[in-house]
């Protein structure tokens, strides 16, 4: 069975390489003749690992192939998730099955309800890449990736494909307690990164915007029936802020380089959550608004 993959960017240029030199078919989905060309000038996708480098000549279309497709990784942001899926959905094959590799909530659904006729396996990633260049992938720290649908017990056969490749995973029948556990550490920890333009462990010096926003997240997720993904999130986020001290958090990296964040389907989605459920939680809300104004003063998209 080929996996299409869609995005081969960081974790898309990651998963794609692990499974073609495990032998299984894969075939990457570029946005359009120019990137073809591109990419077919270099000749395949280059992953860097510990300072080596590899390249693997993977075979690569664009979205007017007509082939169908079985098995798809969506693995472009969260943003252009549902564009992505709308442009792939006419060749999709009856029951395909999508791993949805997009961070924080929100965007799965909208996909899925462009799909209604495929299988939707939503997936949360601790794993660390970036773009070196073009098709060229660093893998930069080492992870997990949790996959599944929410109440499915069974995992499907084909994991057996990411255990050949070495890609660390685990079937979960609560994916979303995952997802909402991640999206949680990321609101507390993220945006205060970008507004106090700091480390991880310059918030150290914020214990008390810490500690309130930690209890507000703990208070939706409890409302949105996530009280397990509630428990001890401030020990939790003190201990990632310890941890992660010297890294800039992935949103401070994409407002340094001027890139589009995933603030919709991270914070603004906890605080789009929180009114649904009838929640007031001023130090989210006041967040949410400072981040805000801070991307559109860089002239960056604040949805
Ligand atoms: P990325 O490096 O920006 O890669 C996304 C890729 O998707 C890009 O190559 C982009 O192409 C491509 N793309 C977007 N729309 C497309 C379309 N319609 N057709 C074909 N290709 C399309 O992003 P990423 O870092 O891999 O992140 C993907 C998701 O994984 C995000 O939700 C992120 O939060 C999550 N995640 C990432 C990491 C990590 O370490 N990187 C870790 C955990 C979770 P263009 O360059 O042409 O736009």
């Amino acid at each position: 069975m080929t996996w299409h993959i869609l995005g081969a960017g960081s974790l898309g240029g990651l998963w794609a390489a692990r499974l073609a030199r495990a032998g299984v078919p894969v075939r990457l989905v570029l946005r359009d003749p120019a990137a073809l060309a591109r990419y077919r000038a270099l000749g395949g996708l280059t992953l860097v690992e510990e300072g080596d480098s590899h390249l693997y000549p993977i075979p690569a279309e664009t979205h007017a192939t007509d082939t169908p497709i079985q098995r798809l990784l969506l693995a472009c942001k969260a943003y252009d998730a549902e564009a992505a899926a709308a442009a792939l959905a006419p060749r999709l094959a009856p029951g395909a099955e999508i791993v949805l590799l997009q961070n924080g909530l929100g965007s799965q659904d909208a996909v899925a309800a462009r799909l209604p006729r495929a299988h939707c396996i939503f997936a949360s990633s601790t794993e660390g890449a970036f773009r070196e260049a073009d098709f060229r992938v660093v893998y930069a720290g080492r992870g997990h990736t949790w996959l599944g649908i929410q109440g499915e017990e069974q995992a499907p056969a084909w994991l057996d494909d990411l255990r050949a490749a070495g890609i660390p995973h685990q079937w979960t029948a609560d994916i979303l307690a995952k997802l909402w556990r991640k999206l949680a550490l990321n609101c507390a920890i993220n945006p205060l990164t970008v507004l106090h333009d700091c480390r991880n462990g310059g918030l150290r010096a914020w214990p008390g915007e810490v500690a309130e926003l930690c209890a507000e997240l703990a208070a939706l997720l409890e409302h949105a029936g996530q009280a397990e993904a509630a428990e001890d999130l401030h020990g939790e986020v003190l201990r990632v802020i310890d941890g992660t001290a010297a890294n800039y958090s992935s949103m401070h990296q994409d407002v340094a380089r001027g890139r589009r964040t995933e603030i919709a389907y991270l914070l603004g989605h906890a605080c789009t959550q929180a009114e649904r459920l009838g929640l007031t939680l001023p130090g989210l809300d006041d967040l949410l608004q400072r981040l805000r104004e801070h991307l559109a003063a860089r002239g960056l998209p604040v949805t």
